[in-house]
């Protein structure tokens, strides 16, 4: 597994992101409780999913599903009992993170089922690379689902 410091930009995609759709984590530093598992190889453009494990099994009850469809994609959050965190991003070509999990993944290939040690330093996130962001989160919004109207019944 890989340390999400490696990863700056789906590190602050996900703070962000938790942030969105207010899923709190106890602790402040997720870095220190989430880990890089391994990605989705389909080769969908619009999907960034990406799979994580928690470094302590998750309490039952927040294992579940949770669903967040918004403007700029749908989210399937999957928290499984074995610790296990399948951040499932889907119909959307643009998530800012997605060329630098894949490229990250590219050389880091082997899956490695232990923790890595943690690391102090995160690579920080260039000029470009906030804007990008900064792009991403400015105008998200959840989509609501449309009222449908079966007419009168
Ligand atoms: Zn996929």
């Amino acid at each position: 597994m890989h340390s999400l410091n490696d990863t700056p930009i789906f590190l602050e995609f996900l703070k962000r992101f938790f942030k969105f759709v207010k899923i709190e984590f106890r602790n402040r530093y997720i870095q220190n409780k989430l880990f890089i598992y391994s990605k989705c190889n389909c080769k969908d453009k619009g999907c960034a999913t990406v799979y994580l494990k928690s470094r302590t099994p998750w309490k039952e009850s927040v294992q579940g599903i949770y669903i967040f469809d918004t403007n700029k994609g749908m989210f399937i959050i999957h928290v499984e009992e074995n610790g296990f965190l399948e951040f499932e991003a889907l119909l959307y070509e643009q998530y800012p993170y997605k060329k630098e999990i894949d490229t990250f993944l590219k050389y880091e290939k082997a899956i490695h089922d232990s923790f890595p040690r943690q690391k102090k330093s995160i690579k920080s996130l260039t000029k470009k690379n906030k804007q990008m962001l900064h792009k991403y989160f400015r105008n998200l919004e959840h989509k609501h689902m449309n009222t449908i109207d079966l007419g009168e019944v």
